[in-house]
């Protein structure tokens, strides 16, 4: 006898909406769809000509082509993605992470259409998105930051004054930057113009933004991040710290928590500044306050105010579901649990498995994927919208599965990733993939010890 489970996951509790809209793609799109679903909340995906046979369209309650690949056309365009909403009765927009996510703009034209945006409130994002001016706010808060511009820099005039007090190196960063793009490390004077020049007009024709600001640059630093959760009612709750320092290009790679070697005085530290910058802008849903940590120095550098990619080591290691809390926040519901409820169990470790050429500057590589066997067992979550038969669009960034490993302590986690991700089958005409990469740093003493920075990987910078 077969039984359907026709009612939502919360028995006899309406749903806090009747339809979502994830307004993204991929892995992250899918993965807004599985939580939603599980809460019994009807789900809508948008999805570009690149993306109409993509798994999360396929799982969603419906799907809805709002553009083409392009996703200025598309995923970045917001007129379709309402009009979507409205056509679909969604209620509440989910923007996932990237494109759309820490718009505070979109956040606005989804309110003034009576949706409810899953993220903080756009003031909030306003004053985080400008990574210069939460860098000024959190200072005021009594974050620690590294010297720096207080203002962009707007002039060569100002650029060497400040550059003289700061002392190489120093790192000249696009105040609307993001992904590790509109970011350059000066190490030689003679590189300090033409890179601040350089940088301003990436700045301008990436993020529309050009103004730039300066700060000292740490060699050899680990970045660690705290996961904060806050809903309307002031409650604000510090999850955990996640680990981020395997980096390419600016970029995360892999990550864990706990973080390996880092004591157990500066996380606690870095929790307890985590909240209290968010309860200084109001800040409300999930975000992630991101520090450099170098021996017992440490330095706030930004606020992600969305979901992250990383997340699920955080969930592995608290059992809770980041997803669902957003949307319960946005809800208006209070948040779950408290401070003191926050459990941590064991060791996670992500990687993060891209179409990239890890033997040519990690440059992308898409192409079709001729074989894709995730890996599975114990302790293994795979978090992809991938399949074999898939073509991964060169449009958009270049990551295709998670691989997530969780054991009771970080050896066995790293036995268990070792083993998932030579149980990875994934290969396609021209494609390639960081999978072996992956598996050579799992592999490293240096990695094993946990004694690499965030230069481990390009030691003479990038
Ligand atoms: P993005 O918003 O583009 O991700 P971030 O400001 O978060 O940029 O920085 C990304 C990475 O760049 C950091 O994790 C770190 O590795 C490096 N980085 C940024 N600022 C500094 C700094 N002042 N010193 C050393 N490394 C830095």
């Amino acid at each position: 006898m077969t039984s359907v489970l026709v009612e939502p996951a919360e028995r006899g509790q309406r749903p806090v909406f009747d339809t979502v809209l994830v307004a993204n793609r991929g892995e992250i799109a899918l993965r807004v769809v599985r939580s939603c679903q599980e809460m019994g909340i009807r789900t809508v995906v948008v999805y570009s000509t690149a993306d109409s046979r993509s798994a999360a369209v396929l799982a969603a309650d419906e799907a809805v082509r709002i553009g083409p690949a392009a996703p200025r056309q598309s995923y970045l365009y917001a007129p379709p993605i309402i009009e979507a909403a409205r056509a679909t009765g969604a209620q509440a927009v989910h923007p996932g992470y990237g494109f759309l996510s820490e718009d505070p703009d979109f956040a606005e034209i989804c309110a003034r259409n009576g949706l409810v945006f899953i993220g903080p409130e756009p003031s909030a994002m306003r004053q985080l998105g400008d990574k210069s001016t939460a860098r000024k706010i959190m200072t005021d808060a009594g974050l620690p930051v590294l010297p720096g511009t207080i203002d962009p820099v707007g002039n060569v005039g100002d650029l060497v004054n400040a550059a003289n007090k700061i002392g190489l190196p120093l790192i000249i960063k696009a105040a609307a930057g993001g992904g590790g793009n509109g970011m350059a490390v000066v190490r030689d004077w003679a590189d300090l113009v033409p890179k601040f020049r350089s940088t301003r007009s990436v700045a301008r024709s990436v993020f529309g933004d050009e103004r730039v600001y300066i700060e000292r640059y740490l060699e050899n630093t680990r970045h660690i991040e705290v996961q904060i959760l806050a809903d309307q009612h002031g409650n604000v709750v510090a999850l955990g710290e996640r680990d981020c320092s395997v980096q390419r290009r600016h970029q995360k790679l892999i990550e864990e928590s706990p973080a390996a070697r880092i004591s157990p005085e500066i996380v606690d530290r870095l929790r307890e500044l985590a909240v209290l910058g968010a309860r200084e802008v109001g800040y409300t849903g999930a975000g992630t306050f991101e520090f450099l940590v170098q021996g017992e120095e440490i330095a706030f550098i930004e606020v992600n105010s969305r979901i992250q990619v990383e997340h699920p080591v955080t969930e592995m290691l608290t059992g809770v579901d980041l997803v669902r809390e957003q949307v319960l926040i946005a809800a208006g519901r209070e948040l779950s649990l408290r401070q003191q409820d926050v459990r941590s169990n064991g060791a996670a470790i992500e990687c993060r498995v891209n179409a990239e050429d890890p033997d040519n500057g990690f440059v992308p590589r898409p192409g079709e994927l001729l074989e894709f066997l995730p890996p599975g067992g114990p302790g293994i979550r795979v978090d992809t919208s991938a399949y074999a038969g898939w073509r991964i669009p060169a449009e958009y960034d270049s990551l295709v599965a998670k691989v997530i490993a969780w054991a009771p302590d970080r050896e066995r986690a790293l036995a268990r990733m070792n083993r998932a991700l030579r149980e990875f089958r994934i290969s396609g005409e021209r494609v390639r993939t960081t999978r072996d990469a992956l598996r050579a740093i799992i592999a490293d003493p240096v990695f094993q010890e946990a004694r690499h920075t965030t230069s481990f990987l390009e030691p003479q910078g990038p």
